[in-house]
């Protein structure tokens, strides 16, 4: 039961950070979500999920490629017990011809801006007496492809930054680690499904087992579900050793 805490998710409007956001709010606890847009569906999905759960749910504009702003979104919750660095973007191209703008948004979204939550909220949980980081990096974060040079740095970064975090709380009632998910089932990933079967010429079953997945040994998608259930676990007293680590979430791809 988390009822009493507070998570605040970066990039929660859609897909992973979206699908944590409820699971922790069905087990009670309010929830911030964020995003860069200040739309009205967004302050409406927050209040959707405080309907829904019986939770205080806000939303919180704050652009992660700005660390002022990924600052501000820790001190606008109010309070963090649960931090979730999830807000995150890709590219694909060549090193060579990788954009230089978005080598500098990548690093900056997926990986400065959890240093600056970070930052921001680890006074709240020692305040609080208990705290959870909790990253999302991607298999990624432990292997690489080709053509996304700024993502894979990023993403290892990340998984690097955890390790120092939760050393320098080792010995407070605070963890800190990152989630490696494979390919997960997110409303991006499905809307690529359509292009990629008439690109291949190809079935959607074959589309997701041969291209998508062709990585993935389950040749099954994590969900976002899974991914909320695992932020759950790492909430969960059974976890209060587990720190500095990662947690593969990915059908057994880094274990290829
Ligand atoms: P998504 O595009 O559905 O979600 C990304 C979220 O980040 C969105 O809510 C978006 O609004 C937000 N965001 C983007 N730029 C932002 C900014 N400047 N400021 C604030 N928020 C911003 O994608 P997703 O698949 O749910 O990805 C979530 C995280 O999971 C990312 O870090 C991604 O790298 C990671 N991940 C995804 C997969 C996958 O297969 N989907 C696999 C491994 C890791």
């Amino acid at each position: 039961d988390m009822s009493g805490k507070t998570a605040v998710i970066t990039g929660s409007n859609s897909g992973i950070g979206l699908g944590i956001a409820r699971e922790l709010a069905r087990a009670g606890a309010d929830v911030v979500l964020n995003s860069f847009t200040d739309n009205k569906e967004d302050h409406e999905l927050a209040q959707e999920i405080a309907d829904e759960h019986g939770v205080s749910a806000r939303y919180i504009q704050a652009d992660m490629s700005k660390g002022d702003d990924a600052r501000a979104l820790i001190e606008k919750s109010g309070r963090c017990d649960i931090l979730i660095n999830n807000a995150g973007i890709q590219h694909v191209a060549p090193i060579d011809e990788f954009p230089t703008a978005k080598w500098d948004a990548i690093i900056a979204i997926n990986l400065s801006s959890a240093f600056h939550t970070t930052a921001a909220a680890l006074p709240m949980m020692r305040k609080a007496g208990w705290g959870r980081v909790i990253n999302i990096a991607s298999a990624h974060g432990l292997t690489a492809s080709p053509y996304k040079s700024a993502y894979i740095a990023a993403k290892h970064g990340i998984v690097g930054m955890t390790k120092t975090v939760a050393l320098e709380t080792a010995q407070e009632p605070i963890t800190a680690n990152a989630i490696c998910p494979g390919y997960v089932l997110t409303p991006l990933v499905e809307s690529q499904i359509p292009d990629t079967m008439r690109e291949y010429d190809m079935s959607r079953e074959d589309v997701i087992k041969n291209v998508m997945l062709k990585r993935q040994p389950s040749k099954e998608f994590a969900t976002t579900e899974q991914m909320g259930g695992t932020v759950a676990f790492l909430c969960s007293p059974a976890a209060d050793q587990i720190t500095g680590t990662t947690i593969s979430v990915d059908g057994g791809w880094t274990a290829l």
